[in-house]
């Protein structure tokens, strides 16, 4: 694929149709020539097959989080999880379609693109969800990651985890736009559908390639129509914990 090429990087939509297509829109307005999708499609808020149906028309690599796991998969036994959890798991199972739980059980949980590797959680165990908020769980993917750049969600908050060399320790830095160092790169995109860093606007990555080098990130925040997607999961009678997080943004 020719260079420069600029992907638009999105995580975590969890059934957000309204905060999905604010984020597409302003991904389409700068320009983007392709979407990757780090997974969780599905659960918590109450559009999940108007998601599945977007996102699977903008042909866009995808892999598996553990809410599209828990979602497609009626091995996973849900006694273990919250209630709260449970029952928006169980109401997501519900309201889509066989085809699209085909589609989700079907996503492969680590994906190469040009240069780069996109995964829900960790590289370490990447079917074991993981969660990488510190230096430590970020150095665990690390050892497994052989592309200099990894992009993953998991946490919904965004930030960039970097090793200067093989040797080196792990240091985390915010989540900041500009061009990126000599180095490998772990880097969290946030959360378009339920952002939990205090900041309640849709959160994607630009990731830019100019060259093989030459790369940088822009951390993009989009306004949505949070009213419209409260509604939703007021009507679907999902918990009201799950309408307050998306106007706090924690
Ligand atoms: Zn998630």
């Amino acid at each position: 694929m020719p260079l420069p090429r600029r992907y638009a990087i999105i995580s975590d939509i969890h059934a957000n149709i309204e905060a999905l297509e604010a984020v597409i829109a302003d991904a389409n307005s700068q320009h983007i020539d392709e979407f990757v999708c780090l997974g969780d499609v599905v659960g918590y808020n109450a559009a999940p097959s108007e998601c599945i149906r977007r996102i699977r028309k903008l042909g866009s690599k995808v892999v598996k989080g553990n809410h599209d796991h828990y979602c497609s998969d009626p091995d996973v036994n849900l006694d273990d999880f919250q209630p709260n959890a449970a029952s928006v798991i169980e109401w997501t199972r519900r309201n889509i379609s066989e085809s699209d739980t085909i589609w989700l059980h079907g996503l492969p949980f680590t994906a190469a693109i040009m240069g780069f590797t996109a995964v829900h959680s960790t590289l370490d165990s990447p079917e074991h969800f993981r969660y990488a908020f510190d230096t430590l769980e970020a150095k665990d993917s690390f050892a497994y990651q052989r592309t200099r750049v990894c992009f993953h969600g998991h946490t919904h908050v965004p930030c960039i985890f970097r090793r200067a060399s093989a040797g080196s320790e792990v240091e985390k830095l915010a989540a900041t736009n500009g061009t990126l160092d000599a180095g490998n790169y772990f880097i969290n995109v946030g959360s378009v559908g339920q952002p939990r860093d205090g900041d309640p606007k849709a959160c994607y990555v630009i990731f830019s390639m100019m060259s093989l080098t030459e790369l940088s990130v822009e951390f993009r925040r989009v306004d949505y129509d949070i009213e419209s997607a409260a509604r939703r999961i007021e009507k679907a009678g999902l918990p009201e914990r799950l309408i307050t997080r998306l106007y706090t943004g924690q």
